[in-house]
């Protein structure tokens, strides 16, 4: 089926990037022939390495002198795979592709922009500046309050949590570990809840089912789920069915297996962005895994694909005795097998391996499981499946708190020493 919005996008990238006329004429890509998602798989993946030695070749010569170079916002990548990179878009492609999810935020959560909110951030921008970053700000004609993620510690999300209690907005967007965090505070100190929330939308790391139940049961609000990136904007969102749908107006999704697109099988994430022009995204690696699954019935009725993404950046991984790499989804896939068999026990973990066989097991339990740190242990190490991590040795240790890293205020799972 002939998407337009594609056709349009590879013609002029085709056009006005040079990356892309260099590309396709080397390699023979008719650009008025790329008509269909299908017909993607003719133009070579894109690695976000490849855009790093040569940046200015994919930005659009139109977006690189006047008057659309006035036009330019730049956005940063988050960094968490610890790869720098700047972001063209026309500030009017940008709201155009913010759009959908606003769209969707109204239909299913009854969120608008008119209303307060708030956030964490770790980096501040003023038009194409950077800012200082303060530990709060207020903004958006006193709609948004936000927060420092940098430095954050238990205490600190606390006297946060705080002050939104007393700004009262309708609506949060964090990530998962920080509402985590924040619903265990709430119920610790016996808090109230913000009168006006309504929802809570959740990006930027995995979402464990086990935070997820907690999270909506402390704030008494519907929470959804939120994926994207500053490359291409939103890409999936999390609909009442408590699946993740492509956002098909905005990008297109592929599943990548050796190199081939699959369906109902994990592979690496790619997305292409239908509407940034000024730095075209094609058949991009967002260095995410995930599943896609485009045959579906889904009780909401959306026919878009459903996108699972699955914890761990492409780049976490445990290296085994022989030398393979082993995602450290399956670390993910142990805690909640664990918790299933002892009542979801377990609050938060941290697994770090520390050597070649060798992991340190970090653990948060619920406080009425305090006497059952040796039983917890041993489960965890009876729902090891994986011949070559039964050898492994297993240091557990009980904390009270994990905090999110107090230099980039993301939350890792899993660290991996070796690499
Ligand atoms: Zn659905």
């Amino acid at each position: 089926m002939k998407n337009q919005n594609l056709s349009t996008l590879i013609e002029y990238a085709y056009r006005h990037v040079k990356y892309y006329h260099e590309l396709f004429n080397k390699i023979g890509i008719d650009a008025s022939l790329i008509q269909s998602s299908e017909d993607l798989i003719k133009i070579p993946i894109l690695k976000k390495d490849t855009i790093q030695e040569q940046m200015t070749d994919f930005i659009s010569d139109e977006y690189q002198k006047f008057p659309k170079n006035e036009n330019v916002v730049i956005k940063r990548t988050s960094g968490s795979t610890g790869k720098y990179l700047k972001i063209y878009w026309d500030y009017k492609d940008d709201i155009k592709s913010l759009m959908p999810l606003w769209t969707l935020r109204s239909r299913l959560y009854g969120i608008d922009p008119k209303m307060k909110w708030c956030s964490f951030y770790s980096t501040r921008y003023e038009g194409n500046k950077i800012k200082p970053l303060l530990p709060k700000e207020v903004a958006l004609n006193g709609r948004y309050m936000g927060f420092s993620k940098i430095g954050l510690t238990y205490k600190k999300i606390e006297d946060n949590y705080r002050d939104i209690l007393e700004f009262n907005p309708d609506w949060l967007l964090l990530q998962p570990s920080i509402a985590y965090l924040m619903s265990q505070i709430v119920k610790e100190h016996n808090l109230p809840v913000p009168s006006n929330l309504k929802y809570i939308e959740m990006s930027g790391e995995y979402l464990f089912d086990n935070y997820k139940k907690q999270i909506e049961e402390t704030f008494d609000v519907y929470t959804a789920n939120q994926y994207g990136c500053n490359e291409a904007n939103e890409i999936a969102y999390e609909f009442k069915c408590r699946n993740m749908h492509v956002i098909e107006n905005n990008v297109i999704v592929e599943v990548l297996k050796d190199g081939k697109p699959v369906i109902n099988e994990e592979g690496d994430i790619y997305v292409t962005s239908l509407k940034n022009f000024a730095m075209p995204f094609i058949r991009y690696q967002t260095g995410d895994r995930g599943i896609l699954i485009t045959d579906h019935n889904c009780s909401c009725k959306n026919k878009a694909p459903i996108l699972k993404v699955n914890s761990g950046r492409s780049s976490d991984f445990l290296l085994l005795e022989n030398g393979e790499k082993m995602n450290s989804y399956v670390l993910a896939n142990i805690v909640e097998y664990t918790n299933e068999n002892m009542s979801s026990a377990i609050k938060q973990f941290q697994i770090t391996q520390t050597d070649i066989n060798k992991f340190n097991v970090n653990l948060v339990v619920k406080s009425s499981y305090s006497g059952w740190k040796n039983a917890i242990s041993e489960c965890f190490l009876d729902n090891i499946q994986e011949e070559e991590l039964k050898n492994a040795k297993w240091n557990f240790i009980f904390s009270d708190e994990i905090c999110p890293d107090k230099n980039t205020g993301k939350f890792k799972y899993f660290i991996n020493e070796l690499i």
